[in-house]
């Protein structure tokens, strides 16, 4: 049995690891790398394997740096199965379209461009067909559900808590060559505990092989702020100030969140019931049609809160509403009472958010609400930093609104939460591969796993591939 690690290695994008085993190839994740615009494309569009070799792909979540690549898979002449959670498959059927739509755009800009300068024109990397080609090759399972991959190999997948439909990916293989039985434990993307709409990821107890996830393999979070404490206060002093509230919010997750932590305050009373909310982001709103059709991924408490029959839909209350149309988005430019409005993109770097950012900006009554990590140089980071000048669109604006910060809200297990879910194992396994974090992060993750007891811990090279 061989393992080639082709991507998401001392980096935490591009996901794609490749077992080799009894004459057969599976790929674990088909991701997207997301770095520079040139390098990323080369690299994304030259699969470092042959397609057509592939014999099934097993993915771990629905997120673009683990599932982005999939429909260039197809195109390359994948011919084999994708297996993965219902919810996965569900969430894939919208993210991967709306990723062939970023880059038709992205391409259509370069490409203006490139003519000016006489140069050849660029391809997307697939369109949105290929898109949807691909979305025919995929075989949905449950969690805790063995299901043969190939003759000799079955996957069971277990719940991640990191996203809806996330999982942990544990391959039971048949080695032919070594008349041996391997567990081999892929962590995906690991979750953390007390989240307001998912299950915790669940703790396995053995594996022979263990691929881990090491994105906070070196830090810790800060002490998560009670969401809807700070959320109730947001609200509640904006709508006095008469002013809007406004959101960055990832489509997928961040708005469920939001939304169902309004829809408890709202039930509560502790914000006014007869306050408007807006989610104005088309993604967003599939996103939320596909939670509600996965309540297997919601831990207890939103099933005691959906016990009242009045509350059998978390994503719904008298004062939401979904705005899809863009007649619709655009109306909401002349709101003159309180209203809360979330809309993507996450870090304000694109989207129907900019539109909003660029209306309720300059207006000191208004609130500005981050609620998810910034990267260096968005605008979203910019808000964060409350620099007074902020450019939206190209033009230049005052920032006067307020900006309030709710931290603490990752969707990834921090250092701790790692090395709990490693040391819970009974029996350490015999080779552990770090993967999916900055090398630094990996390396003092490694380190902490030998002091755990694991023995041999490699944190592998783009490439590089290891024979067990
Ligand atoms: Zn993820």
């Amino acid at each position: 049995m061989r393992i080639e690690f082709f991507g998401a290695v001392r980096t935490v994008t591009g996901s794609q690891h490749m077992i080799s085993v009894n004459g057969s190839k599976i790929l674990l994740d088909c991701g997207l790398y997301q770095g520079s615009r040139k390098a990323s494309y080369e690299r994304n569009q030259h699969l470092p394997y042959d397609a057509s070799q592939v014999d099934a792909l097993v993915l771990s979540h629905a997120h673009i740096d683990h599932s982005g690549n999939i429909p260039n898979l197809v195109k390359s002449g994948f011919q084999g199965n994708i297996i993965c959670t219902y919810a996965t498959r569900d969430l894939c059927s919208i993210m991967l379209r709306d990723s062939a739509k970023i880059q038709y755009y992205d391409i259509r800009y370069l490409n203006k461009k490139r003519r000016k300068q006489g140069l050849p024109l660029a391809e997307p990397l697939y369109t949105m067909e290929d898109a949807v080609e691909s979305l025919k090759y995929f075989i949905g399972i449950g969690y805790e559900r063995p299901f043969q991959v190939l003759p000799g190999v079955s996957v069971t997948f277990y719940d991640a808590g990191h996203i809806l439909g996330s999982a942990m990916v544990v391959l039971d293989i048949e080695d032919d060559e070594t008349k041996r039985d391997v567990r081999l434990v892929f962590s995906g993307d690991l979750g953390r505990p007390n989240r307001p709409i998912l299950n915790e990821p669940t703790f396995l107890d053995e594996a022979d092989v263990l691929l881990v996830e090491s994105t906070y393999g070196n830090r810790e979070h800060e002490p998560a702020e009670a969401m809807s404490d700070k959320l109730e206060k947001v609200v509640n002093d904006t709508c006095k100030r008469g002013g809007k509230l406004i959101v960055p919010a990832f489509a997928v997750g961040r708005t469920q969140e939001l939304v169902y932590a309004l829809h408890q305050l709202v039930h509560n009373r502790d914000i006014p019931p007869t306050l408007p909310v807006y989610v104005d982001s088309p993604l967003a709103i599939d996103a939320t049609g596909i939670y509600r059709l996965h309540p297997e991924a919601y831990n207890e408490s939103v099933f005691e809160f959906m016990a009242d029959d009045v509350h059998r839909d978390p994503f719904g209350f008298d004062m939401i509403r979904y705005t899809r149309s863009t007649m619709e988005s655009k109306e909401l430019n002349f709101l003159r009472e309180p209203a809360v409005i979330i809309s993507a993109s996450g870090m304000a770097e694109a989207g129907r958010i900019l539109h909003h950012l660029k209306n309720n900006i300059e207006d000191p009554r208004n609130t500005i609400l981050i609620v998810g990590w910034q990267a260096p140089n968005t605008l979203g980071r910019r808000i964060v930093e409350k620099q007074p000048k902020v450019r939206i669109l190209g033009e230049e604006y005052q920032l006067k609104a307020e900006v309030v910060t709710i931290n603490g809200l990752s969707a990834h297990a921090d250092r701790s939460e790692l090395l709990d879910w490693t040391g819970n194992f009974s029996t350490k396994a015999a080779h552990t591969y770090i993967v999916h974090g900055e090398e630094e992060a990996s390396l003092e993750m490694a380190e902490a796993m030998r002091r755990q007891g694991y023995r041999d811990v490699n944190v592998p090279e783009l490439g590089q591939a290891y024979s067990i």
